[in-house]
């Protein structure tokens, strides 16, 4: 059996800025990272490409390019857990013991959630930001558009970046507007949620986004159903009285959320909560029942939007802890729940959402957080990919402070 100090199970955003983070401050760890794929993704940017003004290939890096020195990858996918055990189950037989684990696969993309979807995914008009297999059919479905229906859908949460869902419909919205064919165009945007954003402060300024763009929103209508050959999608929605009831929505372009959960592997596990993610304490993000078990990122219970931009806060909470349990030591940092959703409302304007636990808006920087502006579309499209690969990756930190600020 092969065992490591630190296993990290995902090489992922979390994972690899753990791992990187983690040899920055103790050269010589032995750290192994098990990743089954042999592809790294900048995700954030996946919008970007789906509207037309970004190359999927610049999202993309092997994954042995972002393997931080010193570390081992481990080609494998984790299959279970074995924590009394201190051990994990991989794919192709082995087990891999540890000393310390983190827990950092993600999430699960649940496309088989609605009926129909899997079959026409790719193409009849059927495409979706969200993989990096269908992104550029988005482009082709947007640029190829010549008027009529175009429908965007928003599972109920959990989701990653919720605010994904939204920015692809603006930019298509504003793509329309430049080909000229916005008068014979309409635009839907149907939200499985209750609201529009689950920050209440940034509702109206995005209602008067989607309003300015003529994208009608229909909240509390979730996707059950695509009819890629008919052109329909089924919505299933209720009443005040709770009564459910199917509405049917033709299209001519209809941009996928899919629908999200915990992986498999960790809501079956000792290691899931009720919700089936890794139930770790939400300042420390150790383990509540596992103590050498820390987790961040998509599959962890942190209480906040899913995003690497919390990725990119939580990384240090993680890595400081993790090295004082190591030490005996007690754990002293703590994650205050900032995550980031930069919201593209225009080709050339982003509005970015900064907030921490309990729906605190927290701007980096000091500029009004609820305007669009041309600075933040440059932090978006060139600032943070670059961050992201030369600074977040490779386990520099980046700690500007941010300030609470009243919102009401
Ligand atoms: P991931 O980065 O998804 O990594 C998980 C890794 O685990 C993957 O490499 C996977 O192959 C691996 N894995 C899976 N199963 C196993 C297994 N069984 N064993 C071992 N490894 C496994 N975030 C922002 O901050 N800003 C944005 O603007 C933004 N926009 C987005 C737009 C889109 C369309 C999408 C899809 C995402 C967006 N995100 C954005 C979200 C961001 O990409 C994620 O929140 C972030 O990548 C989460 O990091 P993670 O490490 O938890 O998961």
């Amino acid at each position: 059996n092969r065992r490591h100090q630190v296993v990290i199970i995902g090489g992922g955003t979390a994972g690899i800025t753990v791992a990187a983070s983690l040899l920055r401050r103790r050269p010589g760890l032995d750290v192994a990272i098990v990743e089954p794929s042999g592809q790294h993704y900048y995700q954030p940017a996946f919008t970007l490409v789906g509207g037309g003004t970004y190359a999927l290939d610049n999202t993309r890096r092997a994954i042995r390019d972002v393997v931080p020195k010193g570390a081992t990858l481990v080609q494998a996918a984790v299959t279970a857990f074995d924590p009394d055990e201190n051990a994990v189950q991989l794919d192709d037989g082995q087990r891999l013991g540890y000393s310390q684990l983190v827990v950092a696969p993600g999430i699960k993309l649940d496309w088989g959630r609605v009926e129909g979807l899997e079959a026409t995914l790719g193409k009849n008009g059927v495409c979706s930001n969200y993989s990096p297999e269908t992104v550029r059919y988005t482009w082709q479905c947007l640029d190829g558009f010549t008027g009529g229906n175009a429908i965007f859908t928003q599972p109920p949460p959990p989701l990653k970046c919720a605010g994904a869902p939204q920015k692809i419909a603006y930019l298509a919205a504003d793509h329309f507007k430049q080909k000229g064919i916005s008068n014979n165009s309409t635009l839907k945007f149907y939200s499985g949620g209750g609201a529009l954003f689950s920050v209440p402060a940034f509702v109206p300024p995005l209602e008067r986004v989607a309003k300015r763009h003529g994208v009608e929103v229909l909240l509390s209508h979730d996707l059950v159903a695509v009819d890629g050959e008919r052109k329909v999608a089924t919505f299933e929605t209720q009443n005040a009285e709770g009564e459910k009831t199917r509405v049917e929505q033709p299209f001519d372009l209809l941009h996928v959320t899919p629908h999200q959960c915990a992986p498999d592997f960790i809501s079956q596990s000792a290691l899931a909560n009720a919700g089936g993610w890794v139930e770790v304490d939400k300042g420390t993000t150790q383990h509540v029942r596992y103590p050498n078990v820390f987790s961040l990122g998509d599959a962890s219970s942190l209480p906040t939007s899913k995003t690497a931009a919390a990725v990119r806060k939580q990384a240090p909470v993680t890595v400081k802890n993790l090295l004082a349990e190591i030490d005996g030591k007690a754990l002293t940092a703590q994650y205050d729940g900032y995550t980031s959703c930069p919201l593209v409302t225009d080709y050339g304007r982003v509005m970015i959402a900064e907030f921490i636990y309990d729906g605190v808006v927290t701007p980096t920087l000091p500029l009004d957080p609820f305007k669009e502006t041309r600075f933040y579309w440059v932090v978006k499209k060139h600032l943070l990919p670059a961050f992201y690969w030369k600074q977040m990756l490779t386990g520099r930190e980046w700690d500007i402070a941010h300030k609470p600020r009243k919102t009401s």
